[in-house]
């Protein structure tokens, strides 16, 4: 079986002076991430180690296939740095991936010069040894189906066959920082992660209507963001509650139907822009793609675009729907977000709703109430979750209605 777990940076070696903010962030990642088993880790320049002791490496490998930063990891199997050692390893590596015949080649890599064998010599010398063990086995050394590894180094020698490709994209919070606006669907957890994959620190803004909508709809928000909090900056994952009750009322009560999502759309834009601004971030995100459902034609985008200059990504922009549902499956945000509890886009969805809005109906609608007046004071009134990944935080635990719980909470603003 195996017993360490090569882990490789990929595109992190190529930033040069950032490498090892970059590198040390990502450890940090892969160390809590593996936090609950029962391994050992090791730090060499561009490589990482993970001494698997009593650990199942399957374990492991599902926590390193979504670290953004990692670019691949092999599974190992670690040898004292003797021939014969080296050999015995080989073979039962081997074993374990000849259930045909199979052509291999081997390859060693010796970083430690004091091992006396030059890196050739020692392939040719172990390849002629297992070729007599093996009987299903023969060389090629251009295409083989097998490139048995062989590393030496200062520590230790291990051998590995199996490459596994990891996510890629860096580690949280190297490319600054985003708002993600997170609704409790399906959409913006992925689009949160996929923003997180870039290396962009991303904190969440959800828009709440309580008592319009229901505290299990911000429940799954808050479960959302615990999921997401492996991947945060210091993995917590900060989420910013926005009280939209007043001015979801308002829109509801004074503009016509059709260009209800619309204009809460451009609502949330505004607020987001302004609060996101105070707070020196970049750019927000949202899990819109394009030609799902009437707010997501070309003409509704722009329209709620028109709101703010603020760069908005869609990393889902042209994603389709069974995609951005395999990521979320990949990520544990699925489930939370099929609960069947409504955000404030979903209930009291309009019968027409406006597929080809224009943007001088917007403005009209727009001058039917105060808005301004009401985005002032909401800013004022943004509450911040701390959601940290080992500990749930169950609002009706702590007051009936959404801003009973964040009261009690003691949330700040
Ligand atoms: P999602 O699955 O993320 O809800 P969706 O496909 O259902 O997306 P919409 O409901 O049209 O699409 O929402 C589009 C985007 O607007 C969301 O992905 C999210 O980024 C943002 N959004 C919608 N409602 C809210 C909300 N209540 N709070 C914060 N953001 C929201
Ligand atoms: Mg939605």
């Amino acid at each position: 079986m195996y017993d360490l777990v090569v882990v490789r940076y990929g595109e992190l070696t190529l930033k040069g002076r950032n490498k090892k903010r970059f590198t040390q962030q990502l450890t940090k990642t892969i160390r809590t991430a593996c936090r609950h088993l029962p391994v050992r880790f090791e730090s060499e320049h561009d490589r990482f180690y993970i001494h698997l002791d009593d650990a199942a490496y399957d374990h492991v490998a599902s926590a390193l296939a979504i670290i953004p930063g990692v670019a691949g990891f092999s599974p190992a199997i670690k040898a004292e740095k003797t021939t014969e050692a080296i050999t015995e390893a080989s073979s039962r590596l081997l074993a374990m991936h000849l259930d045909s015949p199979k052509t291999f080649k081997v390859e060693t890599r010796r970083a430690d010069k004091t091992f006396a064998i030059p890196s050739m010599t020692f392939s040719r010398a172990l390849a002629g040894r297992l070729l007599s063990a093996f009987s299903d086995l023969s060389v090629d050394v251009h295409t083989p189906d097998l490139a048995l590894h062989v590393e030496i180094r200062q520590s230790m020698a291990f051998v590995f066959v199996d490459k596994v490709e990891g996510l890629g994209g860096f580690p949280a919070g190297i490319a600054g920082k985003g708002y993600v606006l997170l609704s409790g669907g399906i959409d913006s957890p992925v689009a949160a992660f996929l923003a997180m994959k870039q290396g962009i620190a991303i904190e969440g803004m959800h828009f709440e209507s309580s008592p319009l909508t229901s505290i299990e709809a911000a429940q799954k928000v808050v479960d959302l963001s615990q999921c997401l909090a492996p991947y945060a900056m210091h993995q917590h994952f900060r989420l910013h509650m926005v009280p939209f009750h007043r001015l979801h009322q308002k829109i509801l009560e004074t503009v016509p139907e059709p260009y209800h999502i619309i204009i809460m759309r451009r609502m949330m834009f505004r607020i987001a822009a302004r609060y996101a601004r105070l707070d020196h971030t970049q750019v927000l995100v949202t899990g819109e793609s394009v030609g799902q459902v009437a707010s997501q034609t070309l003409e509704s985008l722009n329209v709620i675009n028109a709101v703010t200059h603020m760069p908005i990504l869609r990393p889902l922009v042209t994603m389709d729907k069974k995609a951005c549902i395999r990521w979320a499956q990949k990520i544990g945000t699925y489930d939370i977000s099929i609960r069947p509890f409504e955000d404030c886009c979903a209930v009291y969805v309009p019968a027409q709703p406006a597929t080809a809005p224009r943007d001088y109906l917007a403005l009209r609608y727009e001058r039917l109430f105060d808005f301004e007046t009401e985005i002032s004071t909401i800013l004022k009134q943004i509450q911040v979750l701390e959601i940290k990944q080992d500990t749930s935080l169950f609002l009706p635990d702590y007051g009936l209605t959404v801003l009973e719980a964040l009261e009690a909470i003691g949330a700040q603003t």
